[in-house]
């Protein structure tokens, strides 16, 4: 049985006061069944991970620098983040892709940085809505998995996440549909099979794209979505401890 995970990604938002009223109001999250990580901005981690101490709720960093160390202006890598307590790093959001060219092979590297850190990268993988509509969906989510399956080391894919975010969905209100996403899901978990049937059955895929409480629950009743990756609702804690409990 795979454990769900509900992950939320602030991306670009949060002011201290603002964050410790979230982050308590989230301590409730600790009872859940679920897994529960959340995803702050880098300056924020201590902040959070001050305030999440003694509950059950996972850090993560929304990037990681595909680079080790030295002059590498802006950059953190993933030995810092490790120093904090720091479990889960998104790789390969479309937003990075898309505005700062981020492409394949940078974040199989930063995915590889993390595994090699003792961190879990959650792998984001999408189509636009051009890509799905020339029917090139598939090809489009496998090419940029397999990029990071062929630069981590097999003995690290058990520390793989996989997210499913079609970018048409994110931050528009438009959410694939139950059975939409399970078949992307359901294609991404076979190809692992084909290269590690244990890895696949153990691998958890989330979906990521508007899901708010009134579609969560039938998102996550399919077989293959095994978690959320919550942008816009996980910075409402009412609407983000909804989400975890549907989970
Ligand atoms: P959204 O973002 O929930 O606001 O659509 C999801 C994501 O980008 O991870």
């Amino acid at each position: 049985m795979r454990q769900p995970l509900i992950a939320g990604n602030w991306k670009l938002n949060g002011r201290l006061e603002d964050n410790q009223r979230l982050l308590e109001a989230l301590r409730g999250a600790s009872s859940l069944r679920c897994e529960v990580a959340v995803c702050p901005p880098f300056v924020y981690l201590p902040q959070a991970r001050d305030l999440l101490a003694g509950y059950d709720v996972a850090l993560g960093a929304q990037d990681v620098s595909r680079f080790e160390a030295g002059a590498y202006t802006g950059e953190v890598s993933a030995a810092m983040l490790a120093e904090f307590d720091i479990r889960y790093a998104l790789v390969g959001h479309s937003e990075r892709r898309r505005l700062l060219a981020e492409h394949d092979e940078m974040v199989a590297e930063k995915a590889k940085r993390l595994v090699m850190a003792g961190i879990r990268p959650i792998v984001c993988v999408g189509e636009t809505l051009d890509e799905r509509d020339a029917h090139r969906t598939e090809a489009v989510v496998l090419a940029q998995m397999e990029a990071v399956l062929n630069a981590v080391p097999e003995a690290y894919w058990p520390m793989l996440v996989l997210a499913y975010e079609p970018v048409w969905a994110i931050g528009t209100g438009l959410t694939a549909s139950p059975q939409q996403a399970q078949a992307v899901h359901a294609v991404l978990r076979e190809r692992v099979a084909e290269r590690s049937p244990e890895v696949a059955a153990a691998i958890r895929i989330l979906y990521g794209g508007s899901m708010k409480p009134d579609n969560a629950r039938d998102l996550l009743a399919m077989p293959d979505v095994d978690g959320g990756l919550i942008g816009g609702a996980s910075l409402k804690a009412e609407q983000f401890l909804a989400i975890c409990e549907a989970a």
